[in-house]
């Protein structure tokens, strides 16, 4: 039987790519370098004479380096940044949890994993990037110290401010006695030093999912600015994008955009409201549904929600390019949103009702009627997301619609539009192509489709732009992006 890990993950003999899957967490990340670097292991495609290259030094790829390393595999390892565990340094407070978005499975509050789990060396603890990517460069520093290239184990030579994009690679088969491909890789391998060619069993890219989509299409600098007047909303990972954590604290404007239908954009929907996100406010939200230790969602709601989403995954996971299943995507979010309307009733019987849950986990300023939210997004439901994302935003909608109709309307769910406009709000500032516009205000066209009465909102001080990613695969032919099959632990 063929590897399944190298299947999904080949492009060729000799080349992986690890890059560009949808939706990957970071422990998937590290489950599927293992798998694809011990596959390689396996079938004899790399080992002592026949090294492994790497683009990429985030966790994926320096966890299959470590990997092969320690089956006695020489790797070389290319990264574009000055140092490993780059897209992980920027966050210094988005939290990353090895498990939070397995919700509703009940190990969804375990917070680490062990190493058995996903890797031999990268144990993944909920934390922040910043904190998680200091961790695993001691692991790593640790392990270059002390066992890199000694007693056996394979060499690993990570160059770093080197970009694999001006490296070329060609398959020669078969060029060893076994009958198996090499890979003849062409760059410059040292700094100071002319191209030459160096032979491989097989490479890996690791180079991660591409850039986040927070400006129009296409790029700014591609040409002209579009309808977007330039405009670029705060990354995803950026420090301050002018969201206080504290729910207590107001935010700096009153009236706010969020865009996208994903999980990049629930997050923030969830954060704008009430100062949470995901496990953080669910906690909350336990706390305030008032059952002692226990989760605010009865059990039997949680095996309804886990069915709903397990079908839909299902579906995407097998889906035709280009087909997306979207009567699964409708069923999975109308089971969620039924789920949620039935917890409404039970938690309206609770002592306090629904007030009580609103004032412990809104912002005072959306209560006070000071803040309006505008959540839009293309399709008639939100898009594939984390469950815990999609249960949680379904929350805060039907929560706030149950309260007073002035201020019901202050959060509201745009299905079926799109952004299609935005400019500067004052003459004096221009959107310049390349630079954040985050703290100054724009007006917004929201455009409906199929087409209608477009709805305006003027003077938003904060529109967030989560519309996924800018895939950038390293591999030719254009490397395919493989939706989340979940390897959830190791083959024993
Ligand atoms: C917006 C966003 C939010 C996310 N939130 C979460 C979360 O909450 N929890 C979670 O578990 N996961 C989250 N993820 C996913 C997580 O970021 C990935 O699972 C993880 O980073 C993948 O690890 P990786 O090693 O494959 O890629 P990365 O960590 O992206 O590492 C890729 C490495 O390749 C390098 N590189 C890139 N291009 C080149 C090149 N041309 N040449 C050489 N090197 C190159 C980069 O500098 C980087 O060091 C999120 C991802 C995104 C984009």
């Amino acid at each position: 039987m063929a590897n399944p890990a190298l299947v999904f993950h080949r492009i060729s003999d000799t080349v992986y790519n690890l890059a560009a899957v949808r939706t990957g967490a970071v422990r998937c990340q590290l489950l599927r370098s293992t798998l694809v670097t011990q596959g390689l292991l396996d079938d004899g495609l790399i080992d002592r004479h026949r090294p492994l290259l790497v683009f990429g030094a985030g966790p994926a790829g320096l966890n299959a380096a470590v990997t092969a390393a320690q089956a006695g595999v020489n790797v070389h390892v290319l990264e574009i940044g000055p140092a490993p565990f780059q897209t992980f340094h920027r966050a210094h407070w988005r939290r990353v949890d090895p498990f939070e978005y397995d919700w509703p499975l009940p190990h969804h509050g375990q917070g680490a994993s062990t190493g058995s789990q996903a890797s031999r060396l990268f144990h993944q603890q909920q934390a922040t990037g910043t904190r998680l990517a200091m961790r695993w460069a001691a692991l790593w520093q640790q392990w270059d110290l002390q066992f890199n290239g000694q007693a056996g184990l394979g060499k690993v030579d990570l160059q770093l401010n080197t970009d694999a994009t001006h490296f070329t690679w060609q398959e020669q088969s078969p060029v060893t006695v076994r009958g198996l491909p090499t890979l003849q890789a062409r760059g410059r391998w040292q700094a100071g030093q002319g191209p030459s060619t160096r032979p491989f069993g097989a490479l890996l890219s690791c180079t991660g999912f591409g850039n986040e989509r927070t400006f129009e299409d296409p790029p700014p600098g591609a040409g002209k600015p579009g309808l977007w007047h330039g405009y670029r909303g705060p990354r995803f990972w950026l420090d301050v994008d002018g969201v206080p954590a504290d729910h207590k604290q107001p935010l700096v404007t009153g009236e706010a955009v969020v865009s996208g239908g994903g999980d990049g954009a629930m997050q923030d929907v969830q954060r704008i409201l009430t100062g949470d996100f995901g496990l953080a406010l669910l906690k909350r939200l336990d706390k305030l549904a008032g059952t002692q230790g226990g989760p605010a969602t009865p059990e039997a709601q949680l095996y309804t929600l886990l069915a709903a989403e397990d079908t839909a995954r299902r579906a995407f996971a097998w889906q035709r390019p280009g087909h997306a299943p979207l009567a699964a995507l409708l069923q999975w979010h109308q089971t969620y949103q039924a789920v949620v309307a039935q917890l409404m009733a039970h938690w309206q019987a609770l002592p306090g009702g629904l007030q009580t849950l609103a004032k412990g986990l809104l912002r005072q300023q959306w209560l006070d009627g000071q803040l309006r939210l505008t959540w839009a997004y293309p399709g008639a439901v939100p898009d594939h997301a984390y469950g815990l994302n999609r249960f949680l935003c379904e929350v805060l909608l039907q929560l706030t619609q149950t309260m007073q109709p002035a201020l019901a309307a202050r959060f509201a769910a745009l299905p079926g539009h799109r952004l299609t406009h935005v400019q500067p709000h004052a003459a004096s500032h221009t959107c310049p192509p390349g630079e954040a516009c985050l703290g100054t205000q724009h007006d917004v066209t929201l455009t409906p489709s199929p087409p209608g009465k477009a709805l305006q909102r003027v003077a938003v001080g904060l529109l967030v732009v989560r519309h996924g990613l800018v895939r950038q695969p390293l591999l030719p032919p254009q490397a395919p992006v493989a939706d989340q099959l979940l390897p959830y632990t190791l083959p024993a």
